[in-house]
C-alpha cells in the first residue's frame, strides 16, 4: 500500500507517518513510498492504540523542551504571601507560559495577572526547580494590622476627636543622610535640647516647631532598612523620601518609594547632601521624574523636594515648615481621642538582660498609662510597670503620637504589633508562660478560650483562583449567626494536598473544592481517612451546601403541645414504677404516647408516660372532654385521688437558621 494512502485513512500526513512508524517500531526508511500489506494492516488495526502512545510522546518531548528554560541549579526566589503569576514568573527568571503551564498541572487555572499564594508559589516551585521562601518584608501582611487600628479608630465619636501631632518617617537609600538628617531635625528643638541634653533612643523622638509637635520616626541601622521602615511607614502619616544630590535615585531610593506608595501615605523628597561640589539637585530632580515619575513642585509637578544638607543644617527648618504644610493637608487624618484606652504600634521591641522585654509603643489613639493591660493580638503580654519619654524621663502617660518606652513586658512584642489595651479587659482568661526571653513564645491561650457552644462547621477551601477563595470566604461569613457558625480553617489554591487532608482530618473539616478536581495521588487517602470532600462549579451550590449541613448542626427546638387535663377519680392498680387510674376529662382532648405531669392543687408533683388509654375497657387513641378514661401511668407511682394530669406532647421543630 501507499504511504500516502495509509497516511489518508490515518488521517495525518505522509510525512509525519514516515517520521512516526520507526519511532513506533516499524522498520520504514525515510524515503519510502510503500509499506507491505501486512504491516499496513496491522498499523490500522493498531491505529488507536498507536496514535495515543505517539501523542504521548510528543507532550512529553514538548514538556521537555519546555524545562530547557528553567534555572539550570535550583534558584532560590523571595514571595511575599499572594503575588501575580506574572510578577512571580519575572522574578523566578522563567517564561510566565511555562508557569501557567506548571500552575495548570496543579490544577490552578489562572491568568497572568491573577494572584496565587505563598503555598502555591511553593508548590508549583518544586518543578520549576525553585526554592521558594517568603519575603521578609511585607507590606501586605501588615495591612491587616492596620485594619484593626482603623476599626478602633472607626469607633470613635467625631466630637471626641481631637488633632494629634503627626507621625514622620525618614526613608531613602544607604548613606544617603538619613540618620544625619534625623540627628539634624532633632537639634532644631531648642525645648529638646535644654531639657535633656543627650535623647534616649527609643525608635521615635518629637520636636516642636511652630509650637507644633511632631513625632518621627527613628529606627536604627541600615541592615533592618527594610523591615524596620517598611512597618514604619505604615504607622507614620508623612513620609520624607531622602535622595542625596550627589547620588541621585538608588535601589533603595525605589524601594522605599514603593513602600511609600503602598502605604499610600503623602510625602516630601528631602534633596541631601547640597554643600557638596559634585551635588547636582537638578540632575537628582531629573531621575526623579523618569524613573518615579516624581514632578518637583517647582517642575509643575505635586511633590515638594527641598534641598537640604544634614550636615551643616541648611534647608532643615524649611523642610519641616512643608512637613506641617502638607500635615495641614492630611489634618482630617490626624485625629485621636485621647480619653480612649490606648491603642498603638510597636515600632521597636528588644530584651534587656537586666530589665527583661522593653518595647517602644507609638501611641495612635487613647492614652497609655501606668498599670493598663498590655493586651496584643488578644493576648495579655503584661501590664504597664512604668512609662519613659523618648527623652528617657519617666511619664505617668502618653497620649496620641506620642512614643513611649514600657517596661513591663513578660514577653516581647514583635515589631509591627498592634497595642489594644480595651481588648484586654475583655479577655477573662490570660495566662502567660512568663520565662520567655524571645517573642517566638507568644502565646495564643484564646483559640479555644472563647467559652463558644456554639456548633461549628470547619472547611477548608480550595479553588482554582484566589479570587474565589476570597469570595466564598466571604460568602461562608455572612452564613454565621448566633445558631450555628463556619468557620475556614485554611484556603489554597489547586488540587488537594497531603497537607490539606491531614488538616481536615485533625479538625474534622469537610473538603470544599471549587473548580478543582481531585487527583488520583490523594484520593486513595482521602477514602482513607473517611474526609468528606465536595466538588462545586458554581458558588450558589457551594454556599447552599454549607447552609444545608450547618441546618443539620443546629438542635431542633422542642414545641410544647398542650393536649388536655384529666381529673383522677380512682386509682384501679399501683405498681413499682406505674400505675392505673381512672378519671374524666375536663378540658381538651388527651391522646395516647403523650406526657403527664401530675399536679395537686397548685403543686407539680411528677410527670411521666402516658403509655395506654381505655375508653369504656377498650384501647383507643384519644379522649374527649368530659369522657371518662382509662389511663397506664408509667413513672413514679405517686398518684393520688384527686390529682389532675396535665397531658401534653413534645413536637421536634427545625430550628430554622
Ligand atoms: P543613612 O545611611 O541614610 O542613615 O546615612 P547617614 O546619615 O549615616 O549618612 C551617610 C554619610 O553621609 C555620613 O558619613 C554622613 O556624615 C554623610 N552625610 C549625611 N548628610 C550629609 C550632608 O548633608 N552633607 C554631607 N557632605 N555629608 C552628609
Amino acid at each position: 500500500m501507499n504511504i500516502s494512502e495509509l497516511a489518508r485513512i490515518l488521517r495525518i500526513s505522509p510525512q509525519e507517518l514516515r517520521d512516526l512508524l520507526p519511532q513506533l517500531g516499524f522498520a520504514i526508511g525515510q524515503k519510502a513510498i510503500k509499506v507491505d500489506n501486512n504491516t499496513a494492516k496491522k498499523i490500522m488495526k493498531e491505529w488507536n492504540y498507536l496514535r495515543r502512545e505517539w501523542e504521548e510522546r510528543k507532550a512529553a518531548a514538548e514538556l521537555k523542551k519546555q524545562d530547557e528554560v528553567l534555572p539550570k541549579e535550583k534558584k532560590t526566589i523571595a514571595v511575599p504571601k499572594v503575588i501575580t503569576v506574572r510578577a512571580y514568573a519575572e522574578l523566578a527568571g522563567i517564561p510566565v507560559n511555562r508557569v501557567l503551564a506548571e500552575l495548570m498541572k496543579n490544577g490552578i487555572f489562572t491568568s497572568i495577572n491573577e494572584k496565587i499564594d505563598f503555598d502555591t508559589a511553593m508548590i508549583v516551585g518544586e518543578n520549576l526547580n525553585l526554592d521558594v521562601q517568603e519575603a521578609k518584608i511585607e507590606i501586605e501582611e501588615n495591612e491587616q494590622e492596620d485594619k484593626k487600628l482603623e476599626a478602633i479608630l472607626a469607633k470613635e465619636k467625631n466630637e471626641n476627636l481631637i488633632d494629634r501631632a503627626p507621625v514622620i518617617v525618614v526613608m531613602g537609600h544607604v548613606d544617603h543622610g538619613k540618620t544625619k538628617l534625623l540627628d539634624s531635625i532633632r537639634s532644631t528643638d531648642v525645648v529638646a535640647g535644654e531639657a535633656g541634653g543627650i535623647t534616649q533612643h527609643i525608635g521615635a523622638y518629637q520636636i516642636v516647631r511652630q509650637k507644633r509637635t511632631i513625632t518621627f520616626i527613628d529606627t536604627p541601622g541600615h541592615e533592618a532598612f527594610t523591615a524596620m521602615r517598611s512597618r514604619g511607614a505604615k504607622v507614620a502619616d508623612i513620609a520624607i523620601l531622602v535622595v542625596a544630590a550627589d547620588d541621585g535615585v538608588k535601589p533603595q531610593t525605589v524601594e522605599a518609594f514603593r513602600i511609600i506608595e503602598a502605604a499610600k501615605i503623602p510625602y516630601i523628597v528631602a534633596i541631601n547632601k547640597i554643600d557638596k561640589p559634585t551635588a547636582d539637585i537638578n540632575k537628582t530632580k531629573q531621575e526623579l521624574s523618569f524613573q518615579l515619575n516624581i514632578t518637583p513642585e517647582d517642575w509643575g509637578g505635586k511633590i515638594i523636594c527641598a534641598p537640604v544638607s544634614a550636615k551643616e543644617g541648611k534647608g532643615i527648618e524649611d523642610l519641616l515648615d512643608m512637613v506641617l504644610l502638607l500635615a495641614d493637608t492630611e489634618s482630617n487624618n490626624l485625629k485621636a481621642n485621647p480619653e480612649s484606652a490606648a491603642a498603638g504600634t510597636v515600632i521597636e521591641s528588644n530584651v534587656d538582660k537586666a530589665a527583661g522585654p522593653l518595647a517602644t509603643i507609638l501611641v495612635q489613639n487613647g492614652t497609655l498609662r501606668v498599670g493598663d493591660q498590655l493586651c496584643f493580638n488578644e493576648v495579655i503580654y503584661g501590664k504597664v510597670k512604668s512609662l519613659r519619654n523618648y527623652k528617657g524621663e519617666e511619664v505617668e502617660s502618653a497620649g496620641p503620637s506620642a512614643p513611649v518606652k514600657i517596661l513591663g513586658l513578660k514577653i516581647s512584642p514583635a515589631v509591627g504589633d498592634i497595642l489594644n489595651v480595651g481588648e484586654g479587659e475583655k479577655i477573662k482568661v490570660k495566662k502567660i508562660r512568663s520565662n520567655s526571653q524571645t517573642s517566638e513564645n507568644v502565646l495564643s491561650e484564646n483559640e479555644n478560650n472563647n467559652d463558644d457552644k456554639t456548633p461549628k462547621m470547619n472547611v477548608l477551601i480550595k479553588t482554582d483562583f484566589l479570587g474565589s477563595a476570597e469570595a466564598i470566604d466571604e460568602s461562608l461569613m455572612k452564613l454565621n449567626n448566633e445558631k450555628v457558625k463556619v468557620k475556614v480553617i485554611s484556603k489554597g489554591l489547586g488540587y488537594i494536598t497531603e497537607g490539606d487532608v491531614k488538616r481536615a482530618e485533625d479538625s474534622g473539616a469537610v473538603i470544599l473544592c471549587f473548580n478543582v478536581r481531585i487527583s488520583p495521588a490523594v484520593e486513595t487517602l482521602i477514602r482513607e481517612r473517611q474526609i468528606t470532600v465536595k466538588i462545586f462549579s458554581i458558588i450558589y451550590d457551594l454556599i447552599k451546601y454549607v447552609k444545608e449541613e450547618m441546618q443539620l448542626l443546629v438542635k431542633p427546638e422542642i414545641k410544647r403541645i398542650d393536649l388536655g387535663r384529666l381529673k383522677v377519680l380512682a386509682i384501679f392498680r399501683t405498681e413499682n414504677d406505674s400505675q392505673i387510674v381512672g378519671g374524666k376529662v375536663l378540658d381538651g382532648e388527651i391522646e395516647n404516647n403523650a406526657i403527664i405531669e401530675i399536679k395537686r392543687g397548685d403543686d407539680f408533683i411528677a410527670s411521666g408516660k402516658l403509655v395506654r388509654l381505655q375508653s369504656g375497657k377498650q384501647d383507643v387513641n384519644s379522649v374527649e372532654k368530659d369522657q371518662e378514661a382509662g389511663i397506664k401511668f408509667e413513672g413514679k407511682p405517686v398518684i393520688e385521688e384527686g390529682d389532675i394530669l396535665v397531658v401534653y406532647k413534645e413536637e421536634r421543630v427545625v430550628n430554622k437558621i
